[in-house]
């Protein structure tokens, strides 16, 4: 990482991956094929990637006892860019996820999730071809803070007391209340809503929704709209026009004078930067999709919001996803779904998610040509209804395909 902020790639890299459990390693043998293959057909030699495997979850704990060994992080942490099959969840390990462990160590606090839809693809939905979104998901607060206490609990009790006692809350506590805390920081908020923005800038997109739930949560979920809008308006008030501003000028001068002001931010290519209540918007991305283009939303929001996009373009089969620090560079792509244990070793699963989770990995390494490459490829092997058996099951004449031909078929087309 350069001190100018930007990532510089040697031709030649190495990046660390972690294999995954469960159907991990099927889709991960097939996935891997794709990016050598799509590498060598891009750049001819030029450029190479030299895979260094790391270990995390089962394959980890069987080899050397730890879920998720020192030596992990540290490659990670000297490597920056890295790529991740889905981890077992240890239970009663003292570790809540693997998963956020990783995010935390490397304070990888942008969750990105980019939702669009490939031809051909089964979706629920009329018109999947309007879904295009990518959503900015922050990731080491809200819900992820993990800070809860169970009822009954001495820390429990005394929180309630406290509560009642000093922070004067009015509420009928009970000896089986839990109490869990959200926790929102306007660094948090801002450093997410800073790469929101950028995303938008590098990409040419016209809008950023700021969802939140800040009716109801005013210092955490309703801060959080605040400082986006403070972003936007202080720091990219030239390329921005944001719903506050839309108000402002909507008290002084009124409704129509607003809407001309906004229109014309619009013919000038501003990024229109919005909010929307987590509730109604997720409404809105089934009733007007094309409205939306880049996302910015907490945690928990994001978790649903991004599972809600990815079933209206086909699945957790087919999502991708990163976790990434924009300043220090740190970046673990990642499929979306779990081990998905009952399909271990059946060669039978999608390996799509995974494929595009390291499309966008070329991406952001700015090797975009391999990156499309796949796309391209793995566009057409689906329209021409050459699929796995998730997609297979909700399409007519399809070809049904083990995980290893998807690949084969992905790599003919190069
Ligand atoms: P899951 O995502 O593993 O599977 C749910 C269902 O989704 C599967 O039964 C399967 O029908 C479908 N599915 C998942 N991946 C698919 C693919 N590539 N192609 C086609 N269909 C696919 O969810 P789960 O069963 O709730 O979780 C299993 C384990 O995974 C748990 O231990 C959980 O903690 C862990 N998990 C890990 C991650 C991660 O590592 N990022 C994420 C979620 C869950």
């Amino acid at each position: 990482m350069g001190s100018d902020g930007q990532l510089s790639v040697p031709n030649h890299t190495i990046i660390p991956f972690i294999i995954g459990d469960g159907i991990g390693p099927d889709i991960w043998r097939a996935a891997v094929r794709v990016f050598d293959a799509a590498v060598n057909k891009g750049y001819g030699g030029q450029r190479s990637i030299t895979w260094k495997e790391v270990l995390a979850g089962e394959k980890a704990f069987n080899e050397t006892g730890s879920w998720l060994p020192k030596e992990t992080l540290d490659v990670f942490r000297t490597y920056l860019v890295g790529i991740k099959g889905p981890l077992t969840t240890p239970i009663g390990e003292g570790i809540r996820s693997l998963n956020v462990a990783l995010r935390k160590e490397l304070d990888l606090y942008v969750c990105l999730r980019p939702t669009k839809w490939y031809e051909g693809v089964p979706s629920p939905i009329k018109n999947p071809q309007n879904v295009n979104m990518v959503v900015f998901r922050e990731n080491t607060e809200d819900i992820y803070a993990g800070i809860e206490f169970a009822a009954g609990t001495d820390e429990a009790q005394k929180l309630q007391r406290f509560l009642k006692q000093e922070a004067h809350v009015v509420y009928n506590f009970t000896d089986t209340t839990g109490i869990g805390i959200k926790l929102v920081s306007e660094e948090g908020s801002k450093r997410l809503m800073r790469s929101a923005i950028e995303y938008a800038i590098a990409h040419g997109l016209p809008s950023v929704t700021v969802v939140h739930k800040g009716n109801i949560m005013k210092y955490t979920e309703g801060a959080f709209k605040k400082w986006s809008f403070e972003v936007a308006e202080t720091e990219y008030g030239d390329v921005t026009y944001t719903w506050g501003q839309w108000e402002r000028v909507r008290a002084e001068k009124g409704q129509e004078a607003a809407n001309a002001a906004q229109k014309e931010a619009e013919e000038q290519g501003r990024i229109i930067v919005k909010d929307m209540i987590a509730d109604n918007f997720l409404q809105q991305i089934l009733l007007a999709p094309k409205d939306f283009s880049v996302i910015a939303t907490l945690n928990l929001n994001g978790d649903y919001i991004s599972d809600a996009l990815a079933a209206m373009v086909g699945g957790i089969g087919i999502a991708p996803g990163a976790n990434i620090n924009y300043k220090t560079g740190h970046a673990i792509f990642e499929a979306t779904h779990g081990t998905a244990p009952r399909f271990a070793n059946t060669n039978t699963m999608n390996p799509s998610s995974v494929i595009l989770s390291g499309v966008m990995m070329l991406e952001y390494m700015g090797w975009q040509e391999a990156a499309d490459i796949i796309v391209k490829a793995l566009s057409q092997t689906i329209k021409n209804k050459t699929v796995t058996v998730d997609f297979y099951n909700l399409m007519d004449d399809a070809l049904l395909m083990k995980t290893s031909e998807f690949a084969d078929k992905i790599i003919e087309k190069f």
